[in-house]
């Protein structure tokens, strides 16, 4: 039997091979821009966070006044204790007037800033105030500032297959590692593991007035971390538990880790 392809067309296999080449070419070029648009889409996220931050701040900052010795000189010497034990940096430290319990910082230039709210100056005594203003000068110390700014807005991209789901829990874990990190540096700024507990204590049930509520509100917290839906719904959070908190806490203040850096930091005091 007779059988031939010589009737094929002699252009054909150049066609073909032409076809492959501008095939991959055209996948490998997709490719590419994908990535690129995937790093302009990055950086339009990176810059709209830090506007949208900016613009969040200058709001803030029009209900807030500035701390100083000559306006609330209570504050300032707490804020000077916490600035000479841990060393920061360049910060200013503002109250916001506004009926809110927290405190937090931010700031992408030298000078970071850290906001109190002012009810925390009713509830608070001035050691429980060390503790959160340490806290607030650990973020800074520690870049969590910027790194919040960056990471956050990474982590807040769009992505396919779920994965902005889980850069969004990753992020979120991060941001409660660090929580834990910057608890250790306002336990170091009170120096005192009672009144580091108090103020957490306070941040959680911020109406307590007496000893008898503040100890209902201690055993309520202590059942936090016993209720599985709670474990669950800190995956989610950027702040750990109050109650891990206390445990991390007093953990690190019973390490020799603790009692040398509290030597160390108290030393400045002197200097
Ligand atoms: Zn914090």
């Amino acid at each position: 039997m007779f059988r031939t392809t010589a009737y094929r067309h002699p252009s054909e296999f150049p066609i073909l091979l032409l076809t492959f080449l501008i095939s991959i070419a055209v996948v490998i070029l997709s490719a590419f821009l994908t990535q690129c648009l995937s790093l302009l889409i990055v950086v339009f996220i990176l810059g709209m966070s830090i506007v949208s931050s900016r613009s969040m701040q200058a709001q803030l900052m029009r209900k807030a006044f500035l701390v100083s010795p000559e306006r609330s000189p209570e504050l300032a010497k707490v804020v000077q204790v916490c600035e000479k034990r841990l060393q920061p940096g360049s910060l200013d430290v503002y109250v916001v007037r506004e009926n809110v319990v927290n405190a937090y910082t931010f700031g992408l230039s030298k000078t970071k800033t850290i906001v109190l709210y002012e009810p925390m100056l009713r509830i608070m005594s001035r050691g429980e105030l060390a503790f959160v203003l340490g806290h607030e000068m650990g973020h800074v110390s520690l870049g969590h500032t910027w790194l919040n700014t960056f990471i956050g807005g990474l982590a807040g991209s769009p992505s396919p297959f779920g994965i902005s789901y889980i850069m969004y829990l990753v992020f979120q874990r991060w941001s409660r590692a660090c929580e834990y990190s910057c608890d250790r540096a306002g336990l170091l700024a009170c120096g005192n593991l009672k009144l580091a507990v108090s103020a957490l204590v306070r941040l959680a049930a911020p109406k307590i007035q007496t000893q008898a509520e503040f100890e209902q509100a201690l055993t309520m917290i202590d059942a936090q971390d016993d209720a599985f839906v709670n474990q669950l719904a800190e995956m989610f959070q950027s702040h750990p538990m109050i109650i891990k908190r206390i445990n991390a806490l007093k953990e690190y203040a019973a390490s020799p880790d603790y009692a040398s850096l509290q030597a160390n930091v108290d030393r400045n005091l002197q200097a």
